[in-house]
């Protein structure tokens, strides 16, 4: 299983670690799409910025995202439709619609061409079951100011769809060109990018590095899941999911689109090399991933039975329950300590819509619509999912306790999972993941996990 996607071309930059002491006026901690959009508006903003990223720029989550640029949300929309007032969600489908452009507009002025294309987007039903969920998707985007027309195509999808959902004018482009040409603008404008330079501790305004420390007004952690955060609320507020990007040859190209199943279960685009699938394996560091894959390749056998797996890319990815985004203060105690998450696989769209609530805010003229994407946010229903996921987190916790040979996450002692497909050590009450050695490699832990050479798979 390779680890970094081979059907685009990006041409890096190479950015040293932190060395010695930097103060600026905002740091973004994390260099995936919401760390470098952040850095770039802030830096256009003439905000004094540096943005510190573990490893390198794009390979958290953003090393798996399709690049499908489009406000057709249909998880997000159809789970903050369940959870939120109509008017809460109607001015988050306005917002992203606006993204859908925004991105555009933006991916064609950068220094670095990232294969932007316009395109159709489609929501499909592939079978005759599927029809009352694909028109209550449309009644809901309908509903929302959604632009969506009926139809029997699907943008030349390679095999027999039932009905599909069309919303025009959406786009596709290469997201790590894209992530490598927003940090290139970033950097031409002075903000100063560091790799290598992983968070290991932070105390108020202060971030510290292995070979260095950052002081900031404000700080933003673009982290997936926020960094060292020990907030049960807001932990429970996370949903973080595994999800698969699978590079497949096709005998029948697909046109310019994007399609998805009503669910956002799977979606396919085309790129030079064939085409690309995604798919939600189930909720991070569970069973259910292994159960999904299952699925997945029986699925793929029927739909697709001449398509040959390339590559497989997996990755976690941080949802919110009730299908907004975490954008804003982690708590009102400091409001200039901030977090961006939870995109609910809409990335490129999301992390736009979060720079400019970001942004807003540093500058001092906050978007009207910035309390809606609150972290700490209370909504109707929120005690009965809270009851439910504090005591899945209390279970994984006290069976961790209960075990005593199994390695456990160090962020809150949750008992780790091994997935032999990713190679990682996964918390499955947080999201966290560590390496075969305990080397962190997602937030919320901040700190390396302790295995023991028994625990090396
Ligand atoms: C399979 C798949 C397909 C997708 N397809 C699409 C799509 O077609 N369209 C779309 O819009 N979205 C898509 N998405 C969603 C999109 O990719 C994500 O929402 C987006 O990449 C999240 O970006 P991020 O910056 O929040 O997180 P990440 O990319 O995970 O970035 C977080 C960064 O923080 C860094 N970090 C963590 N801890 C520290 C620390 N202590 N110090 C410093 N840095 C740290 C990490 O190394 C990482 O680089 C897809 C996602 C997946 C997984």
């Amino acid at each position: 299983m390779s680890e970094f996607p081979t059907w685009q071309q990006g041409i890096r930059q190479d950015y040293p670690p932190l060395r010695g002491l930097c103060r600026v006026d905002a740091v973004v901690v994390g260099g995936g799409l919401a760390g470098v959009t952040a850095a770039l508006m802030l830096s256009e903003n003439g905000v004094r910025t540096a943005l510190l990223e573990a490893r390198a720029l794009a390979e958290g989550a953003t090393a798996g995202c399709a690049g499908m640029i489009t406000c057709q949300a249909i998880h997000a929309l159809t789970t903050a439709a369940r959870t939120r007032d109509m008017a809460v969600v109607r001015s988050y489908a306005q917002l992203m619609r606006e993204a859908v452009t925004g991105v555009i507009a933006l991916a064609q002025r950068l220094p670095q061409p990232c294969d932007i294309t316009a395109c159709d987007a489609f929501a499909f039903a592939e079978t005759e079951d599927d029809l009352p969920a694909l028109h209550r998707l449309m009644a809901l985007e309908r509903e929302l100011g959604l632009p969506v027309a009926e139809g029997t195509d699907a943008g030349g999808c390679p095999f027999p769809v039932e009905r599909s959902a069309l919303m025009k004018h959406q786009g596709l482009l290469s997201p790590l060109p894209y992530v490598l040409g927003m940090a290139e603008a970033a950097a031409l404008l002075g903000c100063q990018i560091y790799e290598q330079s992983p968070v290991r501790r932070l105390e108020g305004h202060r971030l510290t590095t292995p070979q260095g420390v950052v002081e900031a007004s404000w700080v933003i952690l673009c982290t997936g899941a926020p960094l060292d955060c020990h907030d049960r609320s807001l932990l429970a507020l996370m949903a973080p999911r595994l999800r698969e990007l699978r590079l497949l040859t096709s005998a029948a190209p697909l046109h310019s689109a994007q399609l998805s199943v009503h669910s956002d279960e799977m979606t396919l685009r085309p790129c030079q090399e064939g085409l690309l699938m995604t798919w939600d394996r189930g909720a991070y560091g569970t069973d259910q991933a292994d159960g999904a894959a299952l699925i997945r390749d029986r699925t793929l056998r029927a739909l697709l039975p001449e398509s040959e797996t390339r590559q497989v890319i997996l990755r976690r990815e941080v949802f919110s329950r009730d299908g907004l985004p975490l954008v804003g203060p982690l708590h009102p105690r400091d409001s200039r300590l901030m977090m961006a998450t939870g995109f609910g696989g809409l990335g490129l769209t999301g992390s736009f819509l979060a720079a400019r609530l970001l942004t807003g805010a540093v500058i001092g003229r906050p978007l009207p619509e910035s309390p809606l994407f609150l972290p700490f946010r209370r909504y109707p229903g929120r005690s009965a999912f809270d009851r439910t996921a504090l005591l899945a987190s209390a279970k994984a916790f006290v069976h961790g306790l209960t075990s005593p040979g199994t390695p456990k996450c160090p962020h809150m002692g949750c008992p780790l999972r091994y997935n032999a497909d990713s190679g990682l050590w996964e918390c499955p009450c947080h999201g966290s993941s560590f390496d075969i050695l305990g080397q962190v490699e997602a937030a919320p832990a901040i700190q390396d996990a302790a295995l023991s050479p028994r625990d090396r798979p």
